[in-house]
């Protein structure tokens, strides 16, 4: 038995308690982690006072002064020389410490949307029966709920400690390539405060009752389900002529493949079975013309590397309003009347032969290719089969108009295309966490048999629509949060309280603890205390807590964050005009560093450091006149030579600051250094952090494979030979473990690294991300930047990287009732226990995936409880914990399992399951592995749920039907399916993109949102309906935008109106339109101005800032436009959706048979 599993001793109240030392990790309390040898920075921990003039170590040269703009020092010359490099000494006198200009202090309007902890939100204390506080009392169906007997508790407990082999090893596989040895050793005593003890204590025998019946279990007397609005309705609609569909078990048939004889053309003998098939070794797939990349294309999508256009126009850019960042809600419109014929389940009629699919599979090699394309007699009708567009029209009509109200336990909420408003009663809003399912089978042999996974996607920091309410931070004063004293679980909606409010069982652990004294309220009639609308930790399903010293490394309260900019100054950043471009960013963005609201400026410092193949820290105190210099050459071993000026407050050191921003793109003009270090750029942050003592965030511009004799020396190991090989793998693994250990130091120092990278050529994304990836960092790419084309995307990724909240140093551990636990983490993070996930920074953007498995029956009445707690400091440096808690349903009928299914959260996993697959096992493995197991999925309800009918006939389960189109363009992506135009880190980034996207961000990155332009309404707000991603969808006629959250692609066909053209364009023609443009033209008309507004507000509603590609009807970008038409055949092999509808269709009926 692990210590996990010792029972908690400790004092009974609200004091800190043993188990707060669960947070306390010896990687927090700057002891070495295991395995790690900490003695090389060993000197400087701690402040360091005297430290501005000590000896000069080896490689490091004190700068008195800093050269003024007109007389630059060639750098890159002499930094290897150990020479004392003296630059200028061209003092000002001393400006007397003049208060810095206020100028720049004024705000956007928006900037208030950051300060997510203001704003007269904030409640300390004992909240006021304010109105916003007052809940209707249909929240008396969140009371805890009837609790597991005492007898059930002991058995289930057995069940908990320390995971099973593969379930560590699945965690290993996740963390990262090298994690795994620390994750096999012991738990840390971080595990003391969580595990159930392995005794239970006596429960007394009277809560049993009491909280019989508080939860509600849906039923269907009582009135209709919320999955019945969209989901649930029965089928009266005859499928196609003759043809009823059960009005029971609600599935989707799609009538192309009934009944078997008939359907000649797709039966299964015309498809050779997928698992097995051999795939071809290169790329499969005819060169269309032009497809080789002879000659630049004019623009390259977000993540395809290909040389830069020439760019012709750099107009100025609407860019998003600031304010924007809470975007205008996409409007809702009514269903597109074309698609009015088209009901749930119902899909249409069979067509004769389509000229655009002519044979089922022909020529796709990646599901058999056996001789000879099967004869096509009857094709499938594209309208006849499950239309997301339809999918998500219905659900806008239906669940757009009113508020999701959290209220209900197991309730599935509107799709993530949906715009709605969200009320929370009790559960955790979806905005932050979304399921898989929300009706859990109550045995693990029934999830087995569905193979449905179940995984949580949880954005614990994710931002809300200013409608909505921020989560309230309740301050408990110095005895923190009350928890249950065995399970640590915090006070939460779910709680139950017993004799008389002197008690409470936890619902996750059933374990009785004592109301702490200042805790106590009465118990009304019902079993409530009368403070339960005055207490969000009792109401509500998401709220804060603000942390006591206990919760803080070291048991002391943390300092602000720091922000450290790291530029690269080599030959190509400086050419390209980055450096400068940066420079010039910077001295407005510091401006906007985050801030709590009720805050007048922020407390984030910054530091700067320049660097090529040596290191140039920065001194920018206040008191200087100019910057000082500080080189460190020997990167060996890296070190910060000065503490005291570094990180300063931006207000004080305003001046320094810009004249160093100023001096750096002068200084580094004429450099010749080609050559840049990385590692050592890392190491030098983290240092500084440490120094400080304090977490922060790297912002690292970085340009080239960091080849220069350091640690972290990588070599181009980049081969697309190894494609659809075993050893394909190693392309996304990074070539040395060295950056695993550095990230393993970032996290313990809380040091977040986000990375804007501007590759000319293969840099190795794959090693370069390693510790971005595991300290919760973001990375941008820019292949091939050109400033005229590529800095509006860029500045706007900066402002918002920048700008955006985020939480450092912060660990989340979720923790489930009996009967299910997580077992299984994806996402930006690192772990070095199997049940804490430790990030460096979480930002608003970044979403942890969370699988979880049955260790216990469940039941039905009590339902299975989920509770997200994210210990982290604000940006403010304030310790806050924020829980997040939600009920679902359990059921012992699979049918009910199938009717709560979320289909794009489950692609969301799927796809995260499937990129992280693609470390270890040849990809060809993972797709397979990904078919068999929807195929499983879809065989299960077809055999245990479907109506009895002709094996021929695809049945689909209605929440699910899209599952067969939303997996094709999984297996279709440029991970799993690399078309040739796609670069080696292009996938690696693409890998470490999805890894943290939300459901919102995947469903449009897999499947991309296609809207018709020509007949926009230019008198209305909202958006043209959208169409399916297939070419024959296209209109010669029309323009077309395309986006997919990277990439925002503006299509024009041929026989597009002059008008229209003159209108967007402002030229006369269709050969006059230029596909260099990174923007549309501003042009004093309305359709221009409908157009440019939808792109502006598409640019809003994703976490990056889309790159704008204008393609032209059959010219040689069209390729690549045609690569997220993702319903039809891709040029790499991908299947048709028709095609690969039929393939699912065939291995389902394997499964049956
Ligand atoms: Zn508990």
């Amino acid at each position: 038995m692990s210590v996990n599993q010792q029972a908690h001793t400790g004092p009974p109240y609200g004091q800190p308690q043993p188990g707060y030392q669960g947070y306390q990790q010896p990687a927090y309390g700057g002891q070495p982690l295991p395995g790690v040898p900490q003695s090389q920075y060993g000197a400087y921990n701690g402040p360091m006072p005297g430290y501005q003039q000590p000896v000069p170590p080896q490689g490091y040269f004190p700068s008195l002064g800093f050269p003024s703009k007109g007389s630059p020092v060639s750098l890159n010359s002499d930094t290897s020389s150990l020479a004392p490099n003296f630059i200028g000494s061209l003092r000002a006198p001393p400006t007397s410490g003049a208060p810095p200009p206020a100028s720049g202090a004024s705000l956007p309007s928006g900037h208030l949307a950051y300060g997510q902890f203001g704003h007269g939100d904030v409640q300390n204390g004992i909240p006021a029966s304010a109105a916003p506080m007052q809940r209707p009392p249909a929240s008396q169906s969140f009371l805890p709920g009837s609790a597991p007997t005492p007898v059930s508790q002991t058995a289930t407990f057995q069940q908990y400690g320390p995971p099973p082999a593969s379930v560590q090893q699945l965690s290993n596989h996740m963390a990262g390539m090298t994690i795994g040895s620390t994750t096999a050793s012991a738990p840390s005593p971080a595990g003391l405060g969580y595990g159930p003890p392995t005794s239970v204590p006596p429960v007394s025998g009277s809560f049993s009752a009491t909280g019989s019946g508080l939860y509600t279990p849906y039923t269907a007397s009582q009135g209709p389900s919320p999955t019945s609005v969209s989901q649930g309705l029965p089928l009266a609609q005859p499928l196609f002529p003759g043809q009823l569909m059960s009005t029971q078990r609600l599935p989707t048939q799609v009538p192309g493949f009934a009944p078997p004889p008939s359907s000649a053309g797709i039966g299964p003998s015309s498809y050779p079975p997928s698992t097995g098939a051999p795939r071809p070794p290169t790329m499969p797939g005819p060169p269309l013309p032009g497809q080789t990349v002879a000659g630049p294309p004019t623009s390259q999508p977000n993540h395809v590397s290909s040389p830069p256009p020439p760019s012709t126009m750099s107009g100025p850019h609407p860019g998003p309003p600031m304010s924007g960042l809470h975007g205008p809600p996409p409007p809702t419109h009514p269903p597109q009347p074309g698609y009015q014929m088209q009901q749930n389940g119902s899909f249409g009629q069979v067509r004769g032969p389509q000229p655009n699919y002519g044979g089922a599979y022909p020529g796709t090699p990646n599901y058999g290719s056996q001789p000879g394309p099967p004869p096509p007699p009857k094709r499938l009708d594209p309208d006849s089969i499950p239309s997301p567009i339809q999918v998500i029209e219905d659900d806008r009509s239906n669940r757009g108009s009113e508020p999701f109200v959290t209220g209900v336990r197991g309730q599935v909420p509107p799709l993530v295309t949906t715009n709605f408003l969200v009320k929370d009663q009790g559960n955790a809003s979806p905005r932050y966490i979304r399921c898989t399912s929300y009706n859990i089978p109550c045995t693990s042999d029934m999830a087995k048999q569905s193979q449905v996974p179940l995984a949580a996607v949880i954005k614990p920091l994710a931002t809300l629509p200013p409608e909505e309410t921020l989560p309230y931070l309740v301050d408990h004063g110095e005895s923190g949060p009350v928890r249950c004293n065995r399970c640590k679980a915090y006070m939460c909606p779910f709680m139950q309280f017993i004799e008389g409010g002197r008690r409470f069982q936890c619902c996750f652990c059933s374990c009785v603890t004592e109301v702490p004294p200042h805790y106590f309220q009465h118990l009304d009639h019902t079993g409530k205390r009368v403070d339960f609308y005055d207490r969000p930790e009792l109401s509500l399903g998401s709220y804060e807590f603000l942390a006591t010293v206990d919760y803080c490394k070291n048991n002391k309260f943390p300092s602000p964050p720091a922000f450290i900019f790291m530029i690269d100054v080599s030959y190509n950043a400086v050419k390209s005009g980055l450096v400068r471009l940066i420079c010039e960013e910077l001295k407005s963005l510091l401006d906007y560093l985050p801030r709590e609201g009720n805050m007048e400026e922020s407390a984030i410092r910054v530091g700067f450091v320049t660097y090529n193949k040596v290191l140039h820290f920065y001194n920018v105190k206040s008191s200087l006149a100019q910057p000082q210099m500080m080189v460190v050459s020997d990167v060996a071993d890296m070190f910060v030579p000065l503490l005291d000026g570094f990180l300063v407050n931006v207000n004080e050191s305003r001046t320094v600051i810009a004249s160093l921003l100023d001096q750096i793109p002068e200084m580094f003009a004429d450099t010749r250094e080609t050559e840049t270090v990385f590692a050592p750029v890392i190491q030098a942050g983290l240092e500084a952090l440490k120094a400080a003592e304090c977490a922060g965030k790297l912002f690292i511009f970085h340009t080239s494979l960091p080849i220069a004799e350091a640690p972290g020396k990588l070599k181009n190991r980049d081969d697309k030979k190894l494609i659809n090989t075993d050893k394909e793998k190693t392309l996304f693994q990074p070539q040395t473990s060295f950056y695993n250990n550095l990230a393993k130091d970032c996290v313990a120092q809380g040091c977040c690294v986000d990375l804007f990278l501007f590759p000319n050529q293969y840099l190795d994304v794959a090693t370069l991300g390693v510790v971005t990836y595991q300290t919760g960092g973001s990375i941008y790419k820019y292949a091939y930047f050109q400033l005229e084309t590529d800095q509006d995307r860029f500045l706007n990724d900066l402002r918002r990287d920048v700008q955006k909240e985020v939480g450092f140093d912060a660990v989340m551990r979720v923790r489930t009732s009996t009967g299910i636990r997580a077992t299984d983490f994806f996402g930006a993070f690192y772990m070095s226990n199997t049940t804490d996930v430790e990030m460096a920074g979480l930002d608003c953007d970044k979403t942890i995936t969370v699988e979880f498995k049955h260790d216990d029956k469940l039941s039905e009445d009590s339902g299975a409880l989920l509770q997200c707690a994210l210990l982290y400091t604000s940006c403010a440096g304030q310790r806050r914990l924020r829980i997040h808690n939600l009920s679902l349903n359990c059921c012992i009928q699979l049918a009910d399992l199938y009717r709560n299914c979320e289909t794009d959260t489950l692609i969301n996993y799927l796809a995260k399951y499937a990129y992280r697959g693609v470390l270890n096992s040849p990809v060809k493995t993972v797709r397979d592995a990904l078919i068999n197991q929807c195929a499983q999925i879809l065989a299960c309800y077809r055999k245990n749920c479907a109506s009895p009918s002709s094996a021929g006939q695809l049945i689909l389960p209605e929440c699910m039907k899209l599952l067969p189109v939303y997996l094709n363009c999984v297996l279709k992506s440029d991970v799993l399916q690399p078309g040739p135009e796609v670069t080696t880190d292009d996938r690696a980034y693409i890998r470490q993109l999805v890894t943290s996207m939300d459901v919102a961000e995947t469903n449009v990155f897999f499947y991309p949102r296609l809207l018709p332009l020509a007949k926009a309404d230019v008198n209305s707000d909202s958006l043209p309906a959208a169409i399916r991603n297939s070419e024959e969808r296209l209109s010669k006629g029309d323009i077309y935008l395309l986006e997919n959250g990277l990439n925002i692609f503006v299509w024009v066909g041929v026989n597009v109106q002059q008008g229209l053209i003159q209108n967007l364009f402002g030229v006369s023609s269709f050969s006059q339109i230029s596909s260099a443009l990174s923007t549309l033209p501003v042009l004093e008309n309305p359709f221009s101005k409908k157009v440019r507004s939808i792109v502006d507000m598409l640019q809003v509603q994703r976490s990056r800032y889309m790159k704008l590609i204008i393609v032209k009807q059959e010219d040689k970008l069209e390729m690549l436009f045609k690569h997220f038409l993702v319903e039809d055949k891709s040029l790499s092999g991908g299947a048709s959706y028709v095609d690969f509808l039929c393939h699912m269709h065939k291995e389902i009926r394997q499964l049956l048979s």
